[in-house]
């Protein structure tokens, strides 16, 4: 991911080389002698440097693009390229003194002033170096308002030192570039961001200003699981139940795969409206509509076990299990019925049974991005950085995945 990145921005830096490269006198004294700058790009070397660029072999580019540097007296678009190649090989310090020696030449101009800080942000986000990276991507954004490429990695450097508001406003001003069509990823992005800014008011138990932030992220984006779920804890706190259950419930209703968040909370809500039917029914009700969901299942037995029911309980365990034979917690809830049940040996032979042939496996919930895999839920994705991209992944016996196809 990080090569492929080095490799677009030194593509990126050699596109805007050759467009300012045209306007560029043509020749340049050198040594006593005048060198003309076109020749290093005609030359050999130059080419066969991209080659082997495109190829990926870092070592053979950077002696072929030196060979054509040269030769053309130092152009500043191979010698940007020639940083951001001793980045991508690691060589970190070494990048940020190709590109700061470029900040020096007396005849920069504006848009390659913007250029060379670009790759030299790179270089410091690379080497650790977050404040200097920070800085170097916002001078270009002074000198270059609307470079995408600095708003973006700004954005990301903002979220990894939880400055929410800060990612929030690069976020929007990234939003104002692109076109309509492209607007309702933006606002996704925009709805997870006040998501956090409400999360760290909630941290602070401002209430008031968590529940604004949180239902600004379901305005922006109605589909933003966590702040719902964030809202009706909001309101749980602040002691009006009925207005948490109704916007756990707006969860279920719109994201009924992401239900099970909402069941601990709205198992112990209900009663206290005096509603205790409608937790196993609401239960019900998901299991009808989506017959693979073995959460609802799991939650619906452990609610009905809580009344003594544990025979009836212990099936929906067995069918929960069909579904998903990896879920550990189905597991301890079938023994703790078997056990209560003092294990019957049909129950028990019936549970061998269904489990013969399972594969266990760690890590159901992986990236769809990058594939990065994690035991736990996630709304961003610590590897790629991207927002609401994990699924849960399942294996289930060859009949059970033909039956829910
Ligand atoms: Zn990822």
């Amino acid at each position: 991911m990080e090569g492929s990145l080095t490799l677009l921005s030194a593509l990126i830096a050699l596109l805007a080389g050759l467009a300012i490269g045209k306007a560029w006198e043509r020749y340049k004294l050198k040594d006593g002698r005048w060198v003309d700058r076109r020749r290093g790009r005609e030359s050999p070397h130059y080419i066969l440097g991209l080659n082997f660029l495109v190829a990926n072999q870092i070592d053979p580019a950077i002696d072929e693009l030196t060979k054509a540097a040269e030769l053309a007296g130092d152009p500043l678009e191979i010698r940007l390229i020639l940083g951001n190649l001793y980045r991508e090989k690691g060589q970190v310090g070494r990048a940020i003194q190709e590109h700061q020696a470029l900040l020096q030449r007396p005849s920069i101009r504006k848009l390659e002033h913007a250029n060379v800080l670009l790759c030299l942000g790179l270089d410091y986000k690379s080497g650790g170096f977050v404040d200097r990276a920070l800085s170097a991507f916002t001078d270009v954004l002074k000198l270059d308002p609307d470079n995408r490429y600095a708003l973006s990695n700004l954005e990301k450097i903002y979220e990894e030192q939880h400055q929410w508001e800060d990612a929030y406003k690069t976020r929007q001003r990234l939003a104002a570039l692109d076109a309509p069509e492209h607007q309702a990823a933006h606002l996704a992005i925009l709805g997870f961001l006040e998501n956090e800014r409400g999360t760290q008011a909630l941290k602070r138990m401002d209430y008031a200003e968590a529940a604004a932030r949180f239902e600004a992220a379901i305005e922006l984006d109605a589909a933003n699981t966590p702040a719902q779920l964030n809202l009706g804890d909001v309101h749980f706190y602040q002691g009006d139940v009925t207005a948490a259950i109704q916007a756990w419930e707006r969860l279920v209703e719109r994201a009924p795969d992401r239900a099970y968040l909402t069941f601990t909370r709205l198992e112990s809500a209900y009663p206290k409206i005096g509603g205790p039917q409608r937790f196993p029914d609401l239960c019900r009700r998901l299991i009808a509509a989506s017959p693979q969901d073995w959460r609802a299942r799991l939650a619906l037995a452990r609610h009905l076990a809580g009344q003594g029911e544990a025979r009836e309980a212990l099936n929906l365990l067995f069918d929960a299990l069909v579904h998903n034979p990896h879920a550990l917690s189905v597991h301890q809830a079938i023994w703790q019925m078997l056990s209560r049940l003092q294990l019957p040996t049909a129950l028990v032979d019936q549970y061998i049974d269904l489990t013969r042939g399972a594969i266990f496996y760690a890590d159901p919930h992986i990236c769809v991005r990058c594939r990065y895999r994690s035991t736990e839920l996630l709304w961003q994705c610590p590897n790629c950085h991207e927002w609401n991209t994990f699924v849960e992944e399942r294996i289930a016996p060859a009949k059970d995945t033909e039956a829910t196809l």
